[in-house]
């Protein structure tokens, strides 16, 4: 089928109705932007997934951060999209005009020249993201290592996707099919997705970012679904980019650095060996991630948890685009530019 017959298949479809989860944030805002939700029939629902990894870090973690960033002779060091998010003191932005030493990093890589430069300062890196990351957080150690560098920590809120998926199979019952995320695929491999597509009986579509891609994914997705067999699996359609057993050099480096634990996602709670954190043999980088996985209430009101798992869209939480926007976001969902509630302000 060529991209056309899809489209006219997908927006005439008249089946049972389709929830369809794209896990990914960039998914998600590539959806909007290209207007796909448009052109597909209202039988097929997309939800955006927990697959932003700033939205689901607990505000105790935040807290954390902010911490050291108040600390004599230490330096915090961070992506721009978690300035905003709001811990349970406040902001690293607010913390940041207060006078906090809150700095601005564009790779964790970077950390290594000015621990070198400053070796009176100590760098803690606030390490959040997905698979996709981790494996420059892991660099970041061997190289301090064999540079002999004492002045680093990390403060890891980093998560692994495939619990979170499977926490999703087995309590959210109504998403049918997955768009699998597209970067961690990369690392992880498609074939990962085995087990959950036969445990559970669902399709799993690994696809690449372009709107033709996630089309031919979704459209793969609502084909699976209508076949009616037990046979739901896996498709990768980005092969290009992701394959079956997927990177496995950045394994590796993850598997010496990091070990699992349980791992708060907001609004989901905690997910038992969810999170990624530096082992025993390398604690002396460790900032203290450990502790912060209690599960933390979201502001009043917002309804973040509902959102990341598609039980509400976001433009039907009561704070949304009145009391909660991007310049002055009142919930996690609204703040990073791969949040849900974020896009959809965005795109509305
Ligand atoms: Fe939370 Fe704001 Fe999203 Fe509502 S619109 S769920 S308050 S982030």
């Amino acid at each position: 089928m060529n991209a056309e017959q899809i489209i006219k298949y997908l927006k005439e479809y008249q089946g049972d109705e389709v929830n369809i989860m794209e896990v990914c944030g960039t998914h998600t805002a590539s959806i909007f932007k290209s207007g796909i939700r448009s052109l597909l029939s209202p039988k097929i629902r997309l939800i955006s997934g927990p697959g932003c990894p700033v939205c689901v870090t607990p505000a105790a973690y935040i807290d954390r951060c902010i911490e050291y960033a108040l600390k004599e002779n230490h330096v915090l060091c961070t992506f721009g999209d978690m300035m905003k998010v709001p811990g349970e003191k406040g902001s690293l932005a607010q913390a940041k005009g207060d006078g906090a030493k809150v700095e601005l990093m564009y790779s964790p890589l970077e950390i290594l020249e000015k621990a070198a430069a400053n070796p009176n300062i100590t760098y803690v890196i606030a390490a959040v993201g997905f698979e996709t990351t981790a494996p420059a957080y892991a660099l970041v150690m061997e190289e301090a290592i064999s540079r002999g560098l004492q002045n680093i920590r990390i403060i890891t809120a980093l998560k692994t996707v495939m619990p979170a998926l499977t926490w999703i199979c087995e309590n959210e019952k109504g998403i049918e099919g997955f768009l699998c995320p597209g970067h961690v695929s990369v690392i992880i491999g498609s074939q990962s997705y085995g087990e959950l597509a036969e445990t559970y009986h669902k399709p799993f579509v690994v696809t690449g970012f372009e709107p033709e891609y996630i089309l031919a994914a979704i459209y793969d997705v609502v084909r699976q679904l209508e076949a009616r067999s037990d046979g739901k699996t896996v498709h990768n359609l980005y092969s290009n980019a992701v394959k079956p057993e997927g990177n496995q050099k950045a394994q590796t480096l993850i598997e010496k650095y990091f070990e699992p634990g349980a791992a708060v996602w907001r609004g989901l709670g905690p997910i038992e060996d969810s999170g990624l954190y530096i082992k025993e043999e390398y604690q002396r980088f460790d900032g203290g991630s450990r502790g912060l996985d209690r599960d933390i209430e979201l502001p009043e009101s917002c309804r973040c948890g509902d959102v990341i798992v598609g039980r509400i869209n976001p433009n039907e939480c009561p704070m949304f685009g009145s009391g909660c926007h991007p310049v002055s976001p009142y919930g996690p969902c609204m703040v990073s530019s791969e949040g849900a509630c974020g896009i959809w302000y965005r795109n509305r």
